[in-house]
Parts: C-alpha cells; structure tokens; sequence
C-alpha cells in the first residue's frame, strides 16, 4: 500500500523526526516546491508575499509538518527560527504538551532541536541545487 510517506520518500523530500514527538518535518525551498507538490497534492498554496511558511497535517496515520523558507534571504535565521516555532506549537497541541515558563528548558532544547535539523537540511537542500542534483 502507497502511504504519504512512499510518496515522500519516493520524491527524495528532505524530513527529519520531531524527536522526542512522533511527527516528521518535509523541509522544502519555498517557491521551489514541486517534488512536495507531488508528495502532497493538497498541500496548502503559499502566499507570494512570505519568505517563510509552516503548515502541518495529519495523513495516512503520519503527523507531517512542512516547512519552507525562500533561499538566499539575509534573514534566514529568523524566518527558520520562526516557522520552527510554529512547528513546535504544531507538536505541542497535538501531544498535549505546553509552555511553562517557570521550566523552560524542554521547550528551549526542542526547539534548537527544530532549527538545528531544519537549517542542516536547508543547507543540503540548496546544495544539492546550486549543483544541478534533483533539478
Ligand atoms: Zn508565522
């Protein structure tokens, strides 16, 4: 049986595991989004104006989540970070967690978790590009 994540797989999508929560994060260059238009037909069109986007679903049983930054923006940092924490929010309210600001290190260490595998794939990603690899 073909699951969203064959199809994921199947177009060499980069992802990485929300560890400790069972979902997956697709990273993606936004405005170069064909091989996860693929995967997910019905993913959500994105708005010109954005330089970020995270949106997160859940499909054949996988808890996806997606996020895409545009490449080459002096502000990555921030934009990644950004839509990193809207994903943890995504884990967040779908596994029942929540923020505690009198103990904040289990969200401060699962967020740089977020940005850590998200900026190594990004990077991966626009490599893989700039080389003529998966074009
Ligand atoms: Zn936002």
């Amino acid at each position: 049986m073909t699951d969203i994540f064959d199809k994921i797989k199947r177009q060499k999508l980069k992802w990485f595991n929300t560890f400790p929560y069972p979902a997956q994060v697709i990273v993606y260059i936004l405005g170069e989004d064909e091989a996860l238009r693929r995967a997910i037909p019905d993913h959500p069109e994105h708005d010109e104006g954005v330089n970020g986007r995270c949106c997160w679903m859940k499909k054949d049983g996988y808890n996806i989540i997606t996020i895409g930054v545009k490449r080459d923006l002096g502000d990555f940092m921030a934009v990644a970070a950004h839509e990193c924490y809207h994903a943890m929010n995504a884990c967040y309210n779908w596994f029942g967690a929540y923020h505690d600001n009198e103990n904040d290190e289990p969200g401060a260490y699962f967020l740089g978790h977020l940005v850590r595998e998200f900026t190594i794939c990004f990077a991966e990603l626009t490599e893989e590009k700039n080389n003529g690899e998966n074009s």
